[in-house]
């Protein structure tokens, strides 16, 4: 194939907040002018007027506006943007959306719609990555539909098993099963709380692994089949399938796994015909083996996290590839360099049971210095919507190694003040100077079990 690329002249950031201007940022820095779209909750916000233009698209519910596709392509035609970044969530991995795009012809800064069916669905991703030698968790071959048939190979891999939704996402759809009998009665359940969540009532069965890490790889892939990893992060720190700390490289892997992993994730994004970002996701067991989850066809919240470990730019590597750039370093390039570690900082009250706390912030002090990178939007007397996540910003620190990583972490969010709204700072603090977590290598409930404590 012929190598074309022509870089885009403007740019439509269908998303808000940090990842609007993260995006915004890459854009500047790249020569491409931006238009912002926002809701009417988010009219006024600060990071708009770093855009070059600014389009109001709907209603504060994110289905009259950054979930609208016709008002998004709306304003893209109306501005004459020739590329959409999509960001994480919203519209980011709806398929239906990239289809669009192409054929209104605007370049969608992701994979084809075809290379995001394929690794989207988790039957479909499941099959692909065992065809090319992926780990994966032993369980059904695809969906499964009959209850004989569930009880069958869960007697097969033994129990417990975890029920999943094909189309699932963000947590939702799964359930637990210790023995046949609620087996049994999940799988009818499942069916019927997917079909009604995500309009495609398939589920499948796997191993469930009680006590993992979860362990993601991040990938880019160029238009010509080139595809590279930028090695992994570690984000067991979690609540209710939320991540709220993530680091790397993963404390305590050994070289030889980590390599193991890496090319395996490479290997699968590069047999989808993938281009863009993308992030296959693993959880580790406690001798290291790694079994694939899903894979995420898109930039992740967490990319800085990478970003600072490699010093390459994921969202600029992701705008050069979609316009039609070959990988711009080949994989021998990326080398880790020191520890990264990332807090998101949510506007909630963990005294309160996590409860949402949006509102006005008088007092917004954000800590600096060495090593200390911080993406968010806010800024003094930025007032937090209700309408969409609580997630404010997030810290970022590199240091030599984790030690220095840490202190650094708890440095920077010692200097931080945010009044008067409810934070995560605090929590983050604790985690710092928790021994467990210091030690590395805490498995995904870990955080869950030292709240209930
Ligand atoms: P989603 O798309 O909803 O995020 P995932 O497949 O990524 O679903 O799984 C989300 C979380 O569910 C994982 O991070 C893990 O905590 C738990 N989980 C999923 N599959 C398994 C499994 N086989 N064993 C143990 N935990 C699992």
């Amino acid at each position: 194939m012929a190598k074309k690329s022509q870089m885009f002249s403007r740019v439509l950031v269908a998303n808000r907040g940090e990842i609007a201007l993260r995006i915004i940022r890459a854009c500047r820095e790249l020569g491409i002018e931006t238009v912002a779209v926002f809701s009417e909750a988010d009219r006024g916000a600060p990071y708009l007027r770093l855009a070059d233009r600014a389009i109001c698209i709907g209603a504060g519910p994110p289905s009259e506006s950054y979930l609208n596709i016709p008002r998004i392509i709306s304003a893209a035609e109306i501005s004459n943007a020739d590329a959409i970044h999509p960001g994480y969530g919203f519209l980011a991995e709806n398929a239906h959306f990239a289809e669009v795009c192409r054929d209104c012809r605007i370049e969608f800064i992701g994979p084809t719609p075809e290379a995001m069916s394929k690794l989207g669905d988790k039957v479909s991703c499941k099959r692909t990555a065992k065809a090319n030698k992926v780990p994966v968790f032993p369980g059904s071959e695809g969906a499964v539909t009959e209850e004989d048939e569930a009880a069958d190979i869960a007697k097969k891999i033994g129990y417990p098993v975890i029920i999943k939704a094909s189309a699932g996402g963000g947590g939702r759809g799964m359930r637990v099963a210790h023995n046949e009998v609620t087996l049994r009665a999940g799988i009818k359940q499942a069916q019927q709380e997917a079909q009604a969540a995500f309009g495609n009532g398939a589920v499948f069965i796997e191993k469930f692994l009680e006590r993992a890490r979860h362990v993601e790889v991040q990938c880019l892939g160029d238009k010509y089949g080139e595809a590279v990893y930028l090695y992994e992060r570690d984000c067991s720190v979690q609540r209710r399938h939320q991540k709220l700390i993530e680091e790397a490289p993963g404390p305590g892997i050994d070289p030889r796994k980590r390599e193991d992993v890496c090319k395996a994730a490479a290997r699968l994004i590069k047999a989808a015909g993938y281009h863009g970002a993308a992030t296959v996701e693993f959880l580790m067991d406690d001798k290291q083996n790694f079994y694939m989850l899903e894979v995420n066809t898109r930039v992740q919240v967490e990319h800085p996290v990478t970003e600072l470990i490699t010093g390459i730019d994921i969202v600029k590597t992701m705008i050069r590839v979609a316009a039609g750039e070959e990988m711009p370093f080949k994989q021998r390039d990326v080398q880790i360099k020191g520890h990264a570690i990332e807090c998101r900082i949510n506007a909630e009250d963990p005294e309160r049971n996590f409860a949402p706390s949006a509102g006005l912030i008088t007092r917004w002090e954000p800590p600096g210095g060495p090593g200390v990178r911080l993406d968010t939007h806010v800024v003094s007397g930025y007032r937090v919507p209700t309408n969409y996540d609580s997630m404010i910003c997030k810290l970022l620190v590199h240091a030599d190694d984790r030690k220095q990583a840490i202190r650094r972490m708890d440095r920077a969010l010692r200097e931080f003040v945010v009044e008067p709204i409810k934070t995560t700072i605090g929590l983050h603090r604790d985690l710092m100077n928790d021994a467990a977590f210091n030690q590395g290598g805490v498995d995904i409930h870990y955080l869950e079990r030292l709240l209930k404590k």
